[in-house]
């Protein structure tokens, strides 16, 4: 592997590396420029983009729709702040609403805020309509989860690494089996209020649980009167082949929390989205944002939806997720153990033997692919959802040989 980067490069990795935090161990690529599904670093090498900024962009970079509706805001209004209203948050969230099937939206920033938003909604519901005791109220949630980085939500991590050195953390966040209906159903008290899930989980390394997972859990929260809460902020938006990945399982949550791809990789947007039953306890000065909902990002919102919905972007994960795993499954590889995911949310788990999959995505930079490895053993492919297929055949020639360990410095086997 080329780990000796070139003079630009280096000088600006040792920049990063003296000036901020060292809370990310990045691939040693500097980018400059982004189209499409394409990058080029500083160096002027093109990439192709196969992380998608953690499917924040699905749309892929610099969308020309969604540039022109950032543009054409810019030129009018980008903040007002909630002290006033906007003309473009209603038509957002109007938008929103129409295209998930719920009553109302609360829109937010980053993922992360939204999970908060979603945890304070469901609590307060919990305390105001199911009549749990206060400060008594619990959110089951999944081991190997992974909903952001605040401190409440890293509290309930499962991941060591997440919350050593942070605490104390909140309490009220029971912990179960992923994919385990019968945990689940144990765990459920005359307390329990939600129970907040990942349809599959990205940073758990794309973690598909078993077939009829989410429609049990749904069934266990109708009948407990729990809410179901939804994290679809790496699985939403038409990544896993559906324009939600619980439509893989007609499961309607209660509380659907999006982000990432939202913001259409030009400006983080994010928001918690249910009924009026679990919405209406918020009142005012309950909770905010200084940025949620301002005109620019909810400018951006709507532009990056009517782009994953007039462009097919669920149908075209779908269809092209499909080829590019059978394509992933048919390597002859002494390394990988296994492929999995949904649409183009692909995980292709490397053997403990082989040693971790971090050298592998060295190697495939190398060869102008950018996929980041996740939970260790696996590779993530989740290219923006505009890829086609000729572009998707000419990665697999530079991806196949890789996973057979062609130039790869693993430590194992
Ligand atoms: C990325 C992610 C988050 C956190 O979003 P941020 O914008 O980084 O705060 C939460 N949940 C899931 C499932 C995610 O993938």
């Amino acid at each position: 592997m080329s780990q000796t980067a070139a003079p630009r490069t280096s000088e600006i990795l040792s920049e990063v590396d003296r000036w901020s935090a060292h809370n990310y161990k990045p691939l040693p690529v500097v980018l400059e420029r982004g189209e499409g599904v394409w990058v080029w670093d500083v160096e002027g090498r093109r990439y192709l983009d196969m992380l998608a900024a953690y499917s924040a962009l699905n749309q892929g970079h610099r969308h020309p729709r969604i540039l022109q509706a950032v543009q054409d805001q810019m030129e009018r209004i980008t903040l007002t702040s909630r002290a006033f209203h906007n003309d473009q948050m209603g038509p957002f969230v109007r938008e929103l609403c129409q295209a998930t099937g719920f009553e109302k939206a609360l829109p937010m920033n980053t993922g992360a805020e939204a999970v908060e938003t979603a945890i304070k909604m469901v609590r307060k519901w919990g305390y105001e309509v199911k009549g749990v005791p206060a400060d008594k109220a619990e959110i089951i949630v999944c081991d190997g989860n992974f909903h952001g980085r605040t401190t409440t939500v890293v509290g309930f991590s499962s991941e060591e690494q997440y919350k050593e050195g942070f605490g104390p953390f909140a309490p009220g966040f029971p912990r179960v089996p992923y994919g385990d209906l019968d945990a689940l159903r144990d765990a459920v008290n005359e307390n329990t209020v939600g129970f907040l899930v990942e349809p599959i989980q990205g940073e758990g390394g794309v973690t598909v649980p078993p077939e009829g997972y989410l429609s049990g859990a749904r069934e266990i929260c109708t009948r407990e009167n729990v809410a179901f809460m939804a994290d679809e902020i790496q699985t939403g938006l038409g990544r896993t082949g559906r324009l939600f990945c619980c439509d893989w399982e007609e499961v309607r949550p209660d509380v659907l929390i999006v982000g990432k791809a939202l913001g259409g990789g030009v400006y983080p947007v994010s928001a918690a989205i249910a009924d009026d039953e679990y919405m209406y306890v918020f009142r005012p000065g309950d909770h905010g944002s200084t940025f949620g909902g301002n005109p620019l990002g909810a400018a951006v919102g709507r532009a990056s939806l009517k782009v994953i919905l007039d462009e097919d972007l669920p149908g075209k994960s779908d269809e092209l997720g499909s080829w590019f795993m059978d394509e992933l499954r048919a390597v002859d590889s002494p390394h990988v153990d296994h492929v999995r995911g949904k649409g183009l949310m692909i995980g292709v788990v490397i053997k403990e033997s082989s040693g971790p999959a971090r050298p592998f995505c060295e190697t495939l930079m190398d060869r102008g692919i950018l996929a980041k490895e996740t939970h260790h053993q696996v590779i993530r492919f989740a290219p923006p959802l505009t890829i086609d297929k000729g572009t998707l055949e000419g990665a697999m020639e530079e991806i196949a040989p890789v996973l057979r360990g062609e130039g790869v410095e693993h430590s194992g086997g």
